[in-house]
């Protein structure tokens, strides 16, 4: 069964695009191009991902995705303007899965689209994967994270986040066993064109290992010399 997804683009010319594209892909694709209109097309509809514009007439991209996370966990990548940093980052802090800045080329967005669907396949049995955790929630032996409730636990004692060390340990664990430059991380954690220094990343390491790995005596954030940070899958 192919996955269904919304495009929420006021652009008719872009949302048409896209819209050919994803069905030339496979994709049950149905467009809206109003923000009140997308709203209740999101809640009511029984989407695999929504593709979801900033800037939209009538209700914005992320009072959409604030209204949509309070009721269901249907995955959303933004479409970002170019200089928008603090839309990014209010947007994954708002419970987007990921962002693809305008203009994009269309491999990129499909690309991206691929690694929402496979991280975060739908609950009802229409996935061949089996995703044992409820949706939203990632596991590392004893530590749970719940995304939708913005809460850490290791053996059951919470461990109190700041969104930008929940960001970080949240992108470290999507992508288990898979080495991230500094680069990357400062992209999902402060947003593309944050003119900081890439050190800002190892501060937050510190933060999190102070609060996790020496908290708990565990090795979870393992540094790969010239090369960034990692999390190992958990071994028993
Ligand atoms: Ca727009």
């Amino acid at each position: 069964m192919s996955a269904k997804i919304l495009v929420v683009e006021d652009e008719a010319k872009l949302a048409r695009f896209v819209e050919l594209e994803l069905k030339h892909e496979g994709y049950e694709v149905k467009t809206e191009g109003s923000g009140r209109a997308a709203l209740a097309e999101a809640l009511a509809g029984d989407y695999d991902l929504i593709l979801l514009d900033i800037m939209l007439p009538e209700l914005n991209g992320l009072e959409i995705l604030r209204r949509l996370k309070k009721e269901k966990d249907t995955p959303v990548i933004l479409l970002t303007a170019r200089d928008a940093v603090m839309d990014k980052v209010s947007g994954l802090d708002a419970g987007a899965v990921d962002y693809v800045t305008k203009p994009f080329a269309i491999e990129e967005l499909l690309a991206r689209i691929r690694v929402a669907l496979k991280l975060h396949p739908r609950q009802d049995g229409h996935s061949s994967e089996s995703q044992p955790l409820s949706e939203g929630t990632l596991r590392w032996g004893p530590l749970l994270m719940d995304i939708p409730r913005h809460r850490v636990t290791m053996n059951g004692h919470e461990i109190s986040l700041t969104n930008r060390e929940f960001l970080m340990l949240r992108t470290l664990l999507e992508n288990t066993d898979i080495v991230l430059s500094r680069d990357t991380l400062l992209e999902k954690v402060c947003g593309y064109e944050y003119a900081g220094e890439t050190n800002v990343i190892d501060v937050y390491i510190r933060y999190l290992r102070s609060k996790i790995d020496d908290a708990f005596s565990v090795r979870m954030i393992r540094t790969v010399r010239g090369v960034g940070y990692v999390i190992n899958r958990w071994e028993e």
